[in-house]
């Protein structure tokens, strides 16, 4: 072990998640089984190995989707509030395990230990709204047009729900999936990120301790390991009828079409390039604490951190002023650390992204405003510390336009009235997050009215990341059109069945059609 994971308690958050140095990336449930190539997990924070994990081979995907869909049909038949049960003892361990789960995610991940914590807590708050869920899996019922009838629809579980998510949220995705998808009587299989198997692996030992004790059959939670060519099995699979799939804009576009070829349901929560408005009305101290959080955060490797800021030019001196002094405050170094404000990129491939973006944005003629740059010295030894940037460009810049999954905030300026800021902010392919900063009630409705935001996420005096779980999260265009988490975001995961009942001795039908034998 490193000198920080030491010094951070990264051993006993390990033990106390049931991780070993080598890991089965493939499970069942208590039965953990790995025929495939070895991942070896390096953290970011200080390039040290913290363990390895077996990914899983096709005949381990056999196993484990015969399981699955052999589980499915009993746990479908056991009562919504049972499931909910199961889902609330789930919870109880998040909540004892919260820290160490936490500590691993910061540190495999590379996100602050308040974000991992913070992470661990969606999950939390995710269980808690699946089990008051597990009582209310309502249809509607509707009046029939025949005399005599009944008509209403219920929904029943689908069946084995596939679940491939990213390295940066690398717990709570999944368990905004499975928490429902379980109320709802489902079968869940999770890929998670190649780049945080470690997470994988403790989330599935603590579902399956708990569905052990409660003897919920053998795949439900069911875990495989691997890069693109492990999640391709499930995307092929037409025993899986339901992909949600959480990623970059490319991998959705091969996901939809794989899935779309077998006719299956996916789920697509993609990459966003998300806009805060600051209008001549915004409280520029709000508006500076927000935009920094949503475009420093996660190192700016959020799917809803700010990347664009539209500053009306009566106030964008004073906003980039205040911006660049905030800058200088930042403290960029280990994560664990809870005096610094950034980590580290997930590797060094993403720092060669951010690099690439930075000398684009230049090419296409925008203007650096604060420099960028890669960390040296022993401190930033894993060689994923970078510098939070900020640059001046415009919209139609191919780099503005693109998403670089690192803390690069692109300065845009409008003039006249806040349409023109809509039409910058919606002149992307994205559509997920989306803000405006204004104490003008007019300019606020009009940016959530029909001629406003096009995005899944439209905030008034917040930023544009940090979403509360009780709402649907998603977002439109090329960001996929999914749904996950509160709200109703749970039918897809369910078949809706409509029913009509006859109570009479005849037999009318509908629409008046006459038919007498
Ligand atoms: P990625 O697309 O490289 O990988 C995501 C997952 O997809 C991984 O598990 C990967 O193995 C798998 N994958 C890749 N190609 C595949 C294929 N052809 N078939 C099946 N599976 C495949 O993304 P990443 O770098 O891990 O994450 C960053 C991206 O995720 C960003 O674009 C970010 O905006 C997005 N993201 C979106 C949301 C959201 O809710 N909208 C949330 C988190 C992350």
């Amino acid at each position: 072990m490193s000198e920080i994971a030491e010094n951070f308690g990264i051993s006993e958050a390990l033990k106390e998640l049931g991780l070993q140095e080598t890991n089965n990336g493939t499970s069942t449930g208590k039965d953990f089984f790995s025929n495939g190539d070895v991942i070896e997990s390096y953290s970011p924070v200080d390039g040290s190995l913290i363990g390895k994990v077996k990914t899983t081979t096709k005949e381990d995907y056999e196993k484990v989707i015969s399981t699955a869909s052999k589980g499915f049909k009993e746990w479908r038949t056991w009562p919504a509030p049972a499931r909910g049960e199961v889902v609330r003892q789930f919870n109880e361990e998040l909540r004892r395990l919260k820290e160490p789960l936490g500590k691993l995610v910061s540190f495999e991940m590379g996100k602050s230990y308040q974000e991992g914590l913070g992470e661990v807590q969606e999950m939390i708050d995710i269980c808690d709204f699946a089990v008051g869920l597990s009582r209310q899996l309502h249809g509607l019922t509707m009046h029939s047009e025949r005399p005599g009838h009944r008509m209403y629809e219920q929904y029943h579980p689908l069946g084995v729900v596939g679940i491939i998510s990213a390295f940066n949220f690398p717990v709570a995705v999944w368990s905004w999936n499975t928490a429902l998808a379980w109320v709802c009587g489902d079968a869940c299989i999770w890929k998670g990120s190649e780049k945080t198997p470690l997470t994988s692996v403790a989330c599935q030992n603590i579902a399956a301790n708990v569905f052990a004790k409660n003897d919920v059959p053998a795949g439900i939670s069911s875990l495989i390991t691997g890069d693109y060519k492990v999640g391709e099995l499930m995307t092929n699979d037409k025993r899986v009828p339901l992909i949600s799939a959480t990623g970059s804009i490319r991998m959705g576009k091969i996901v939809a079409q794989a899935v779309a070829a077998r006719l299956g349901k996916s789920l697509l929560e993609l990459g966003g390039n998300n806009a805060i408005i600051v209008t001549p009305d915004a409280d520029i101290k709000n508006t500076v604490i927000g935009a920094v959080f949503g475009a420093v955060g996660t190192c700016g490797q959020r799917c809803t951190s700010t990347r664009r800021l539209i500053i009306h030019e009566s106030i964008y001196d004073k906003v980039k002023d205040a911006l660049v002094r905030a800058y200088k405050q930042l403290r960029i170094g280990n994560p664990l650390d809870e005096n610094n404000h950034v980590g580290p990129l997930i590797d060094k491939d993403a720092v060669k992204n951010y690099q690439k973006a930075l000398d684009q944005v230049v090419e296409e003629g925008g203007n650096i405003l604060v420099e960028g740059g890669v960390l040296e010295g022993e401190a930033y030894e894993s060689g994923c510390y970078v510098k939070p940037a900020i640059a001046e460009a415009e919209n139609d810049f191919k780099i503005v336009q693109h998403e670089t999954f690192a803390p690069v905030l692109y300065l845009l300026k409008y003039s006249g009235d806040v349409s023109n800021a809509l039409e910058l902010q919606n002149g992307v392919v994205q559509g997920l997050s989306s803000a405006i900063m204004t104490n003008n009630l007019r300019e606020a409705e009009r940016f959530l009215s029909v001629e406003g935001s096009d995005c899944g996420i439209a905030n008034v005096n917040i930023g544009t990341s940090g979403a509360e779980i009780g709402g649907a999260f998603g977002g439109e265009k090329e960001t996929g059109g999914g749904r996950e988490s509160g709200s109703d975001a749970w039918k897809i995961y369910m078949r809706r069945q409509t029913n009509t009942i006859n109570y009479t001795t005849e037999l009318p039908l509908a629409q008046g059609i006459k038919f007498d034998l």
